[in-house]
């Protein structure tokens, strides 16, 4: 491989067996890596300490496995870097950008509710009302130093300012490439640090891209809002942007996205019922 080539990355969460998105997901990376001459890599995003289960990160690779996919070693787990984390979480916060928040969920949402047309981001949670964000410095360090649980919330008007305004990045798909413009501002004061880990999906996504050089982030379009974060936040720590491919989701019947909550099938099953990994692959349009 040439020491330019494209680096793609799958990134599983282990929270649950692998449905027939994620295999669509880990085929087109598999796929875009293979014809542009890259390799595709996999990265176990397991910071929940309470929904990431090691026996679902073997499950993942067996299921993978099953599917005739392998990745080079080692394969990322990002419980495994929390210091890195927490040390780019420090980055941020040196330089003003990042605040603690006390607020528990019912009293933003308590809020958002007494307040008239709260907006809301892209994940559909109201906007966080920037409670904690004037806090009184003397008061915030009492509160941190007596233990209160809390998050870390970016500020985002600040972390516009430093950016300054051509935030966006490249997509790329079979046809061309495209710029498209980002626009952070409607996360608000979103959490890039949450109370029981140093990190955040964000922080840490950002962070593992650049880390493992990853050139290519193939991924369903429930993200691709995710990216206008994901650019601001590499553009404040200085790490490259790589270009985005934001790939349509395979819904269920109902037309809703899957997931196992709602008992959409998993690879586990449809093997167990006897569907083989050729005719799963023809099926999601890889044969
Ligand atoms: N870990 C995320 C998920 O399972 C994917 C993250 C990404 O591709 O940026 O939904």
């Amino acid at each position: 491989m040439k020491p330019d080539a494209p680096i793609l990355r799958f990134a599983p969460s282990p929270n649950g067996r692998l449905h027939l998105g994620h295999a669509y997901s880990a085929l087109l990376n598999a796929r875009l890596a293979r014809r542009m001459g890259g390799l595709c890599r996999l990265r176990i995003e397991d910071i929940d300490p309470l929904r990431s289960k090691p026996d679902l990160i073997d499950a993942i690779v067996a299921d993978l496995a099953w599917l005739g996919l392998t990745y080079p070693e080692p394969v990322r787990r990002q419980s495994r870097h929390m210091e890195s984390y927490r040390a780019t979480l420090q980055r941020l916060i040196d330089r003003g950008l990042a605040y603690p928040c006390f607020c528990s969920r019912g009293q933003i949402r308590a809020r958002a509710g007494a307040m008239a047309d709260t907006p809301h981001d892209p994940d559909g949670a109201p906007l966080y009302p920037g409670t904690c964000r004037g806090l009184d410095p003397p008061i915030r360090a009492e509160r941190l130093a007596r233990g209160e649980p809390h998050t870390w919330r970016l500020d985002m008007a600040a972390a516009l300012r430093c950016a300054g305004d051509a935030l966006g990045y490249e997509t790329f798909d079979a046809a061309d490439t495209r710029w498209i413009a980002a626009d952070p501002s409607r996360w608000g004061d979103a959490v890039i640090a949450r109370r029981d880990v140093p990190t955040s999906y964000h922080l840490s996504v950002v962070h593992d891209d650049a880390a493992e050089g990853i050139t290519h982030v193939v991924r369903g379009r429930d993200l691709e809002a995710a990216a206008d974060l994901h650019v601001l936040l590499q553009c404040l720590l200085a790490l490259p942007t790589p270009r985005y491919h934001h790939h349509a989701l395979i819904l269920d019947p109902d037309g809703e996205k899957l997931a196992k909550s709602r008992g959409s099938q998993s690879l586990a099953d449809l093997r167990q019922a006897g569907v083989t990994p050729e005719e799963l692959r023809a099926r999601l349009g890889f044969a």
